[in-house]
Parts: structure tokens; C-alpha cells; sequence
């Protein structure tokens, strides 16, 4: 096989096997773009190296010295040339772009000979010096694994010692002495010589980088983002060039458009005289790219076009790494950068408008998993005017985030695990931190840049971070931070607003989004496009109020036994079911018949024209029942009845396993004058509304039918009841009747309940419980061990499992739709906002998705990606 291609063989489609880096890289060079000169070793390598027992083997290392030698001749120098040695950098590159998670080894093929010559060739023996203590310490900490403070404790010690802020102070007999330690503490831990030969350092780095590809931060980085293990990553070998040579060089990264809101317009950082990560890691405080208009006008200019000719060509906004040596420009790394929700949306609808890509295509660009960050509230502007601002740092990632204060990663997993909402606090964060940062609320650095770690980082998960806030000082150990005289400590609380940068003390707290300007203008391009349709899940008006502004053409499921949950209803719903007799119960649902039927016409009202499903009584009666001694107490004093009864009466609907007992429709079999009474509410809701002149759809739901006989006794006397009231009021009103399917019998024999079903709603959550047989309730305790065994690539209470429930609901449908070819069917689980679930509904051919209403939107873009 080949193992190796040079830049100039590869092209930007052959990411699979040279990586993203590599392709790119490659991509650059043929299209005449300044990146300096290398090879790529493949991704199969990589794998073939892990079915070798980690091993290099001779062809791959035949083919490396090969390559190596033919970019030799091309750049007239040599790896450990006595006089003009060759400079390398060994750079890892995923299939899949992972930010931080694998690293570089710079300046490789330095030793005491080359440093000698590289200093005498470039006139600058403190450069030279520089580069190879970089080299030293890279190549020890990445390939070696020796770790990196301990090289950090001797130049922080010799900063100290001679007075100096900045490692550019280091002089040259500073940075011989930094050699000579490094290599030392090398001899110490590792117990022999700092290899001198070149190639070797050259193959010990290769197969370092192969070997992070399993390191535990790369492969917890997959695991969050759902990256395939098996990928491997290629190797980037390339020849250097320096950043480090002075004042007219530098090395810095840029944005082809601001990456935070999408602004079309250069936005990034440079540092003069560095190398590598010193821009990313937060060492030096890097400027702004604008200034590098004023010290480098030239350079700057160049670096404009560059931008330019990679926009147009990538036609999406570019992330690229540059160095600029001695005032010639190099680039070094290009990709499509990720960015926020509202950046993404409005850089998608711009270029549409630029002419540089279809709405099809801007439709398809939107993650629509990442919309979720956009769709939530915001700081109350009151409470935002009144609140104290304590800090300001870098506006890092958008969004407003309140929360406890924790110090490290582990805190925060901790106070999560406990039901709190937590911030993290650091200095700086590292890809150790990524768990504590998946799960807190928004991150807080002292530390750092726009495109330090945490923001980056931040802005992929599309979490709020305030970065390089320099004002705070940090005491980890005491678990507080301090800013002035102001002292916050662990566990209280304070608010980020990741647009501004802002730090306020306190819990702030939050209110609604609006759908307006270029994101309207997304959605209706998406409604334009899609053929399934989105209804919410809404049981308030307010809700639907919030769902129909955000898109919502209906609702597919309103459930009523929240409003039994009211304060001032729940001793009537309690009253009502432990009556004992019929007269009882029905004096109790009197009562609670003009309260139902009044949060009915606020929900038509809302819906206005839009079909509104409502289901009837679904949960074990249990749940409604008083848990508390004095709570019994008092009901029983209540209904005129002992202690000793109520509690036997309560103790009677206790059941073993209620989410498989009396609830849904067994309910109304055994007491039908409930259902009785929601049907008159929904229906004399409806009725006047409709008085109104608004052109209400009512469908009433059953839910949990097993068996077309459930269904035909219940429908009976619900149709009976609904018909009596319409045909009494003289008003014509169209009604459907149907049921969720959600109990696999019922699945299985959709043919026969679709005779007295209008509608079919598939309840996924209960019907996916039901098909696996595991409980809602206390699956996520165990589905942890399958998470971390790998036993299911998703948690099919989040994402639908097609091949198995799934299969049932695409059976259903078409057993339904053979008895009644005009059956509407629609899912309302929590996977109708679910992107993938989503399209797996528009493949099988149901009428809608319903879904909470932040998702909406989320639903109507994932249904239009469906059909592209
Ligand atoms: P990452 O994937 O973490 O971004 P890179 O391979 O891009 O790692 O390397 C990190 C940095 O190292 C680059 O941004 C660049 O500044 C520096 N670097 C990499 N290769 C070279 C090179 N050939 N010459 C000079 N600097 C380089
Ligand atoms: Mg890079
Ligand atoms: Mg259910």
C-alpha cells in the first residue's frame, strides 16, 4: 500500500485518509497558497500501526525516508545537517477536527550540532537556542510523556531569578542554560540520553502522535461527539518555518468571519516573536489582527487576500493558522470554524445573499442540534439594569448562564450529581476539564484569549464562556476567587453573559427569545421546504402562546393531569378519586369540570385554527394522592371520613409497578364518568371558542389502548357525550376521535384499531419503554453502564431506536393507513425535537413531529434537512 503522500499529491476530498489537516494542507498547495512543504502519513497507517501491536514497520518507515528525502532536495537542506539542517513539525490530524485534544511537536531535528548551525544560518543564535528548548520540552511532554511543569518550574525559576515578565526576555545564555537542564530533567525521568539523531526523534514522534489517537482525553472528546473510534488519525510531517525570529515575525489565528455572531469580518489574534500555541495558550495577551495592519501592512494585506480566496473556495467561514517569518507569510492550517448557533445562521444567510452558496445549501450548513442554544432565554433586562457587575472579561461564547461557583472540572460533576447548577471557575481551561465543562452551566477563565481552549471549546458545545478575565485572582486551593476586595467563594452564585463579557454577582434571572431578522428569515425558507409538519406539546396557554410563536401548527399533545396538579385542584382531584361511590365522584368532577374546561379555551385560543390534540387522564391515579400524614389528615377531615380510612382508601390504589398498572384508558374503564367529564370540558370549551369565531380543531386522545375493544367501549361513550353537547348548542363543530400508540399490542394490531381510530399519536416514550421493558423511571441508572460499555450507540429514550420501535412505528402506520387511507399519524415523544428521529418520521411518511416548544424550530429545520 502507499502510507505516505506528499502536500502536492493530496486534494481537500481525500480527508478520510489524510485526515482534515492533511487534506487541507494539501487542498492550500495545489491552489498556490504559502504553506511550507511536507508529507502525510495516513490514517490506515495509523490503524495498520494499532494491528502491528503499536509497532512501526519497515515498508511505512522505508516510505517515510523516501518522502523524507525528496522534500530534502526540494528545500536544499537536511534533517541534522551540520550546516543547513532541516526543521520539522510532526502534527497529528483526526478525520474530524479535535480541538486541542492531540498534539504538535515543533522544531524537530534540532541537537547540539544543528542548533549551532541553525544559529549561524539565520544570524540569530538566541532563535536558535529558543526553538530547541521548545523542541526539548515538546518533544519530551508529547512524545515522552514526561509531564510539562516540570520544565515550566525552571523557566518560571529563571524568569524569576533574572527579573523578567516575558520568556522573550530569556537571553541567549539564559535559553543555553534552559537547554542544558531540560535535557537533563529528560535524562532523569527517563533514564537515558535525549535522543540526538534526528530520525529518530522523527519516528518516536510518529508513532507518538498515533499513539495519542487513544489517549483518554481523545477519547472522551469522541465520546461527546460521537466520533467513530476506528478513524485513527494521519500524521503531518512539514517543514518549519518561525515565528520566534524577532520583531517582524509572528504567528497568530484568524476567523474569515467573527465566529461569536457571524459578522462578516476578519476577527483573530497574532502575537510577534512566538511559535506554535503560544497564541492559543493563553501565555502572552495576544493583540487583535487588526493591529497587525499597522505593524505589518504588507503581510496584512496578503493575509486579507488569503482569506479571501479560501472563503470562496471553501465557500464556508474559514478558521486558519498563520506564521509569518521574517515578514513572509506562511499558512499552516485551514478549516471550516466552528461557531455559534447565531453566527452560524447568520453567516449561512449571508452568503446566500453573497451569491456564494443555495438556500438549500444554508439550510443544510445549520446543526440543528446547535439551534437548541439559541432558542433559550436570555438575562430579564430589570433584573440585568439593578444587577452588579463585578468583572468584565472576553465576550468568548454567547449565551446567559447563572450558577454556583466551582473551581475544577470535578466539582462540578459532583454539585451536577446533586441537582445543582454550577459554573466553572478557572484559571485556564485544559481538555482535562472537559467533563466539568459539558455539564456546567457557562465557563469563567482568568486566563486566555478568544481562541484560547475554553473558548473554543465553549463555542463548540455552544456554552456560555467569559474568558481572560484577568481581574479575578484565582486560589483554587482556598476555593474562592477574589476580585478586589469582593471575595466569592465555592457554591455561590454569580451570572455570565457571554455576549458582553459581563460578570455580575447573584442568580439572574432569564426571559424568551424572538424569532426575528435573518434567523425568520432561515426558518421560512425552511418552511418552504419541508413536507412533515410541526405541532408542540403544550399544556398551558402560555406554552402554546410560546410554541406558536416559535413555528408550531398545532398541538400534538396537550396533557390534562398537569392541570389536576394545581394548588387549588388537587383536593378535588383527591376527593374525586377516593370517593367511594359514582354520586361521589361526580359531584367532585362538577367541580372540576368548569376549571378544565376553562384551561381548554385558553389553550383553543392560543391554537386558535391549528389542530389541538388532548389527551384524557393518562398517569396511575397514585400520583395524585396525598404522601404525607398531615396531608391525609386533613382530607380526611375534608370528606368527613377517619384517619384510619382514607389511609386504608390510599393504601388500596398503591400498586407494584404503576407505570405497567391502572392508568391511561383502564382508568375510564373502570371509572368512565372521568373521561366523561373531560370530553364535555373539551368540548364546551371548544364551543365557545368557537362562538368567538374562531375555527377551533379539537382531538380528543386515549391513550394506552392495547386493544381495539378499550377503544371501542371508551369512544363510545366519549363520541355519545360530545355529540349530545354539540348537537344541544346548535353549532356545527368538526371533532376527531384517536389514540396513542403506545403499547406494542397496540402496534401490532393498528389495523384494527385504526377502524375506530381517527388519529394515530405515537407515544414513543412509553412505546420504547414498553419494547425494550425497561422503566422511564429507573433506566438512566443502568443505561450509564451500557453508555460506558458501549452495549447502545444512543439512549433510545433520546434518540429513536429505528431498527427496533421504530420498526413498529413504521408497521402501524402502514396498517393504519390500509384500513383508513386518510389516518393522521404524528409522534409525540421526546424524540419529535430529536434531529435524527425527526427524519427518520419524514422517511416513513407520518404527518407531524410534536415536541416541546423550544424545539420546534429545531423539529421544522431537522424536517427540512430531511428532504434535502
Ligand atoms: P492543533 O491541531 O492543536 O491546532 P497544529 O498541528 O495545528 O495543532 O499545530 C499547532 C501550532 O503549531 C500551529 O498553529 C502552528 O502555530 C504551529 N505549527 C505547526 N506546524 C508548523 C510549522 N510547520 N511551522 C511553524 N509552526 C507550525
Ligand atoms: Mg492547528
Ligand atoms: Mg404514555
Amino acid at each position: 500500500g502507499k502510507y505516505v503522500y506528499s502536500f502536492s499529491e493530496g486534494s481537500k476530498e481525500m480527508k478520510s485518509l489524510l485526515g482534515g489537516k492533511g487534506a487541507n494542507l494539501a487542498e492550500m498547495t495545489k491552489i498556490g497558497l504559502p504553506v511550507p512543504p511536507g508529507f502525510t502519513v495516513t490514517t490506515t497507517a495509523c490503524n495498520t500501526y494499532y494491528e502491528k501491536n503499536k509497532n512501526l514497520w519497515e515498508e511505512l518507515i522505508d516510505e517515510i525516508m523516501n518522502s523524507l528525502s525528496n522534500l530534502e532536495k526540494t528545500l536544499g537542506k537536511r534533517l541534522g545537517d551540520e550546516e543547513n539542517p532541516l526543521l520539522l513539525s510532526v502534527r497529528s490530524g483526526a478525520v474530524i477536527s479535535m480541538p486541542g485534544m492531540m498534539d504538535t511537536i515543533l522544531n524537530l531535528g534540532l541537537n547540539d550540532i544543528a542548533v549551532k548551525a541553525l544559529s549561524k544560518n539565520t544570524n540569530n543564535e538566541r532563535f536558535a537556542y529558543d526553538s530547541y528548548r521548545r523542541f526539548i520540552q515538546m518533544f519530551s511532554d508529547v512524545a515522552m510523556g514526561i509531564p510539562k511543569y516540570k520544565f515550566e518550574s525552571v523557566l518560571d525559576r529563571i524568569k524569576e531569578e533574572k527579573g523578567y515578565k516575558y520568556d522573550t526576555e530569556l537571553t541567549v545564555e539564559d535559553l543555553k542554560e534552559i537547554v542544558k537542564e531540560f535535557k537533563s530533567i529528560y535524562k532523569r525521568e527517563l533514564r537515558k540520553e535525549f535522543p540526538n539523531d534526528p530520525k529518530e526523534q522523527l519516528l518516536l514522534a510518529i508513532k507518538a502522535v498515533f499513539d495519542s489517537w487513544n489517549n483518554s482525553r481523545a477519547i472522551v472528546y469522541r465520546k461527546l461527539n460521537d466520533i467513530p473510534n476506528d478513524l485513527g488519525t494521519a500524521v503531518n510531517i512539514q517543514s518549519m518555518v518561525f515565528g520566534n525570529m524577532g520583531k517582524t515575525s509572528g504567528t497568530g489565528v484568524a476567523f474569515t468571519r467573527n465566529p461569536s455572531t457571524g459578522e462578516n469580518k476578519l476577527f483573530g489574534e497574532f502575537l510577534v516573536d512566538a511559535q506554535g500555541e503560544d497564541v492559543v495558550a493563553g501565555i502572552r495577551t495576544p493583540q487583535h489582527i487588526s493591529n497587525l495592519k499597522y505593524l505589518m501592512p504588507k503581510v496584512y494585506k496578503e493575509f486579507e487576500k488569503v482569506t479571501h480566496i479560501l472563503e470562496n473556495h471553501y465557500k464556508d467561514m474559514q478558521d486558519i493558522e498563520f506564521t509569518i517569518e521574517n515578514e513572509k507569510l506562511y499558512i499552516l492550517q485551514t478549516r471550516n470554524g466552528k461557531r455559534t448557533a447565531s453566527a452560524a445562521i447568520n453567516i449561512a444567510v449571508d452568503m446566500v445573499n453573497e451569491e456564494l452558496i443555495s438556500k438549500e445549501e444554508a439550510i443544510l450548513r445549520i446543526d440543528a442540534k446547535q439551534l437548541d442554544q439559541l432558542l433559550h432565554p436570555n438575562f430579564e433586562e430589570k433584573a440585568l439594569k439593578e444587577a452588579q457587575v463585578i468583572a468584565k472579561g472576553l465576550p468568548a461564547s454567547p449565551g446567559a448562564a447563572s450558577g454556583r461557583v466551582y473551581f475544577t472540572a470535578n466539582d462540578v460533576v459532583n454539585a451536577k450529581a446533586n441537582g445543582e447548577k454550577a459554573l466553572l471557575v478557572r484559571l485556564e481551561t485544559s481538555p482535562e476539564d472537559i467533563e466539568g465543562m459539558v455539564l456546567s452551566e457557562g465557563i469563567l477563565t482568568a486566563r486566555g484569549g478568544m481562541t484560547s481552549h475554553a473558548a473554543v471549546v465553549a463555542r463548540g458545545m455552544g456554552k456560555c464562556c467569559v474568558a481572560g478575565c484577568g481581574e479575578i485572582k484565582i486560589q483554587e486551593h482556598k476555593k474562592e476567587f477574589r476580585i478586589g476586595d469582593l471575595v466569592v467563594k465555592e457554591g455561590d452564585y454569580i451570572s455570565l453573559d457571554g455576549s458582553t463579557g459581563n460578570v455580575y454577582l447573584g442568580n439572574i434571572p432569564r426571559v424568551e427569545v424572538e424569532l426575528v431578522g435573518k434567523f425568520e428569515k432561515l426558518m421560512n425558507w425552511v418552511d418552504e421546504i419541508r413536507v412533515l409538519k410541526v405541532r408542540t406539546n403544550a399544556d398551558t396557554p402560555k406554552d402554546a402562546q410560546t410554541a406558536v410563536k416559535f413555528g408550531a401548527q398545532g398541538i400534538g399533545l396537550c396533557r390534562t393531569e398537569h392541570m389536576f396538579f394545581d394548588e387549588t385542584r388537587i383536593p378535588v382531584v383527591r376527593k374525586m378519586i377516593l370517593s367511594k361511590t359514582i354520586d361521589e365522584r361526580e359531584e367532585a368532577l362538577n367541580k372540576l369540570l368548569p376549571m378544565q374546561r376553562e384551561d381548554f379555551i385558553g389553550i383553543f385560543e392560543a391554537m386558535e385554527e391549528r389542530p389541538t390534540t388532548i389527551r384524557l387522564l393518562d398517569p396511575p391515579l397514585h400520583e395524585f394522592l396525598p404522601k404525607k400524614e398531615e396531608d391525609i389528615k386533613s382530607l380526611a377531615k375534608d370528606m368527613g371520613i377517619s384517619y384510619d380510612e382514607l389511609s386504608k382508601r390510599v393504601e388500596d390504589l398503591e400498586e407494584f409497578n404503576p407505570m405497567l398498572g391502572h392508568r391511561g384508558c383502564r382508568l375510564a374503564i373502570t371509572y368512565p364518568e372521568i373521561y366523561i367529564m373531560q370530553a364535555r370540558a373539551i368540548i364546551e370549551g371548544a364551543i365557545e371558542v368557537k362562538n368567538k369565531g374562531i375555527n377551533v380543531k379539537p382531538e380528543i386522545m386515549i391513550p394506552l389502548i392495547g386493544d381495539i375493544n378499550e377503544l371501542k367501549y371508551i369512544k363510545d361513550f366519549v363520541v355519545e357525550t360530545v355529540d349530545r353537547i354539540i348537537e344541544k348548542s346548535g353549532i356545527e363543530l368538526d371533532y376527531l376521535v384517536g389514540t396513542m400508540i403506545e403499547v406494542p399490542r397496540a402496534a401490532l394490531t393498528a389495523d384494527e384499531i385504526a377502524k375506530e381510530a381517527e388519529f394515530f399519536s405515537f407515544g414513543t416514550n412509553d412505546l420504547t419503554q414498553m419494547t425494550y421493558g425497561f422503566s422511564r423511571d429507573d433506566a438512566n441508572k443502568f443505561l450509564v453502564e451500557y453508555d460506558s460499555k458501549n452495549i447502545f450507540e444512543k439512549n433510545p429514550f433520546q434518540v429513536l431506536d429505528k431498527n427496533g420501535v421504530g420498526k413498529l412505528v413504521k408497521m402501524a402506520s402502514t396498517l393504519g393507513r390500509k384500513t383508513r387511507p386518510n389516518i393522521k399519524l404524528g409522534i409525540c415523544g421526546e424524540h419529535g425535537g430529536e434531529p435524527s428521529s425527526v427524519e427518520f418520521c419524514h422517511n416513513i411518511g407520518l404527518d407531524y413531529v410534536s415536541c416541546s416548544p423550544y424545539r420546534v424550530p429545531i423539529a421544522r429545520l431537522a424536517a427540512a434537512q430531511a428532504v434535502l
